[in-house]
């Protein structure tokens, strides 16, 4: 098995920042689990994930990849392993199918339908069925946040990555959607790496270790039952969010 991630000892500072963004992080991500990431606002979730692809790069400590130091690859290499899927996601002029292709040039027309329907992109324009060669307007102009972030999740899964990362991916739909796309996503990415950071505990009640961060640093670490034993902050990000029944079918939601 491929995608094993893990951190050790890291820190980031931002260049002038007072304070870090992230202090001594340690923890790991094994294929064909589900790791997530929660945590207030500006806690540091997505400096964490985004020094897997390296666009920042670790001040102190090291962020491994397969047990190499994520310096030490070609960086085309460690990209092909990752499908990060990142809060924004960038589209540009041209068809629905040539955005979702973007970076996979190799990749058919079935693969790229495939994916569209895996990230159920047709919820695009409701009512009609699938339209790959729809036209997206300049920066996406005509695309709502949830359906960009559904064609970025196409995009990573054409990839058929070791590693999956979707930042804050689901935030934007509907809790309903939420649930059903990650049902669909399911199959495509249970053999691999899947680090999620997400806003919503009912996105990631069922992943198998959450990480919870506070002013950049893990404060708990388990599963969501094992949370709401010992972790204040995981318990009071739960309190505001769901019912207390909610709370108690932990990860069947
Ligand atoms: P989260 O994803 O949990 O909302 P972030 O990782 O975006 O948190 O931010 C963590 C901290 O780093 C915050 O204090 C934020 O203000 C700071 N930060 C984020 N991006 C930058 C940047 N490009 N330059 C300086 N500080 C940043």
């Amino acid at each position: 098995l491929k995608g094993y991630v893990e951190f050790k000892n890291v820190s980031f500072r931002f260049n002038h920042a007072e304070e870090p963004a992230l202090s001594n992080i340690s923890f790991s991500a094994k294929p064909g689990e589900t790791t997530a990431i929660i945590g207030s606002t500006g806690s540091g979730k997505s400096t964490l994930v985004n020094l897997i692809p390296r666009l920042y790069d670790a001040t102190e400590g090291q962020v491994l990849v397969d047990g190499i130091d994520v310096r030490e690859y070609n960086q085309s290499v460690l990209r092909d392993k990752i499908g990060y899927v990142p809060q924004k996601a960038v589209l540009f002029t041209g068809s629905i199918a040539e955005n979702i292709r973007y970076g996979n040039d190799n990749a058919g027309n079935e693969e790229i339908k495939k994916a569209a329907e895996i990230a159920q992109a047709w919820e695009f324009i409701s009512d009609k069925p699938l339209k790959l060669d729809e036209h997206i307007a300049q920066g996406g102009t005509n695309v709502s946040g949830g359906q960009k972030q559904r064609l970025a999740i196409a995009r990573a899964i054409v990839k058929k990555p070791e590693i999956y990362i979707f930042d804050d991916s689901f935030s934007a739909l509907d809790f309903k959607t939420d649930v059903q796309l990650r049902k669909s996503l399911k199959p495509e990415t249970k053999e691999a790496t899947v680090i999620i950071v997400a806003q919503r505990v009912s996105t990631i009640m069922d992943a198998d270790r959450i990480l919870v961060l506070d002013e950049g640093r893990i404060v708990g670490e388990g599963t969501h039952q094992e949370l709401l034993q010992n972790c204040d902050v995981y318990k009071e990000i739960v309190s505001s969010q769901l019912s207390a029944e909610e709370i108690q079918k932990g990860g069947n939601v």
